[in-house]
């Protein structure tokens, strides 16, 4: 049996589609989309092309939408763009966003705010009750993502738009592990700010967007030429951004339905093995399964399946990377031993029976070596 990827929450293969959309890019279209020749003109027409497109799938308008090198730099840029010229000096996290939105926040504390990080309950999800509660004169923000990497909790963001919106509160998502694999309305869900990558959807390393609603002033935090609406100064990624928009329409082809029954399959099958299952059954990412198997030592578990050809992560793979972060198994109430024997298997297409059966048949024989 060839190797199985069952990582995709950590980044996706590109599309070929995608690949051979941005070729022209690198070798024919090159031009600088400032650049006011024929040559330049054609790269700012498939830039504004891809943005268009790429709006229209969270019902926003181009010009609300920002290119940016991925959605770790979107959310730096959600929170400095905002935090540099405001009065307001309270911001609202869940307590289990990723890294790239975690830092930036810690930082923030050096300038004088006030990060209130909201607890979940043992499915992922965050109070409302408790979010409405904090919510005073002095926030600036809220963010609440809406799929969790780790354990694939979808967040009811257009609960907490509503919220956000009745008191006149800023809203970002960081919608990197769900967009184009769930439906978002960012007019219908009241999301103010959104953030999102190619890489997790076919698309190339390296591109993203924040998605700022019309009206917003975000203060520029990369100075140089102007691009971007002078918010995101630099020339900006041409091919990147036709990739991305050619990765959107791809992965909206897939059947997702038919990989979500394929990651009940494997959810229930590993449950008979004596696995638990973390996160919510119902709101769930399609692909995206996590489950605890005490007392195993999950990295021994994670290199003996890779020896055995089958790519999964112990956790979200920029974490695992660095000293173990567990704070968001941690915040869902899970105790050391299941979180040290928890896996994430993120599934790119539905397995064929005969791959369900491997998979399962190689975890069952390495919880046993
Ligand atoms: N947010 C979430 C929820 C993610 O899963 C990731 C990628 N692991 C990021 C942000 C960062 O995305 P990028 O790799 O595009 O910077």
């Amino acid at each position: 049996m060839k190797p199985l990827y069952l990582d995709a929450a950590s980044t996706t293969p590109v599309f070929p589609a995608v690949v051979k959309a941005m070729m022209p890019f690198f070798s024919q279209t090159y031009g600088n989309p400032s650049s006011p020749h024929t040559l330049g003109e054609q790269a700012l027409k498939a830039l504004n092309d891809a943005r268009t497109r790429l709006a229209r799938e969270l019902h926003a308008k181009p010009q609300e939408i920002i290119f940016t090198s991925g959605a770790t730099e979107s959310n730096n840029l959600a929170l400095f763009g905002l935090a540099h010229h405001s009065k307001k000096k309270k911001i609202i996290v869940s307590s289990i966003e990723h890294a790239s939105m975690r830092a930036p926040c810690d930082y923030l504390r050096s300038w004088g705010y006030t990060i209130v990080t909201l607890p979940v309950n043992s499915e992922g999800f965050v109070d409302c009750a408790r979010l409405e509660k904090e919510i005073d004169d002095a926030t600036l923000l809220v963010s609440v993502m809406h799929a969790n990497n780790v354990v694939g909790t979808l967040q009811d963001i257009g609960t907490i738009g509503k919220l956000c919106r009745k008191k006149n509160i800023l809203f970002h998502t960081d919608a990197a592990q769900s967009f184009g694999k769930h439906a978002i309305d960012v007019r219908a869900m009241n999301v103010d700010l959104l953030s999102a990558s190619a890489h997790k959807i076919g698309g190339p390393k390296g591109v993203g967007l924040l998605y700022v609603r019309e009206g917003i002033n975000l203060g520029t935090v990369m100075f140089g030429g102007g691009q971007e609406r002078g918010i995101r100064s630099g020339t900006e990624n041409v091919a990147g951004a036709v990739g991305f928009a050619t990765a959107i329409a791809e992965v909206k082809k897939k059947d997702w339905k038919k990989i979500s029954r394929c990651r009940d399959t494997l959810m229930q099958e590993l449950e008979k093995m004596g696995g638990v299952v973390n996160g919510s059954r119902v709101y769930r990412l399609a692909n995206n399964v996590h489950v605890s198997f005490p007392p195993v030592d999950s990295e021994m578990l994670v290199t003996r399946l890779s020896q055995k050809g089958i790519y999964v992560s112990t956790g979200s793979a920029c974490e695992s990377r660095g000293d173990k972060e567990d704070y968001v198994l941690r915040a869902l109430g899970l105790g050391k031993k299941e979180i040290e024997g928890s896996i994430r298997i993120s599934l790119w297409d539905a397995l064929s029976q005969n791959e369900i059966k491997q998979t399962v048949n190689k975890i069952k024989s390495s919880l046993r070596e």
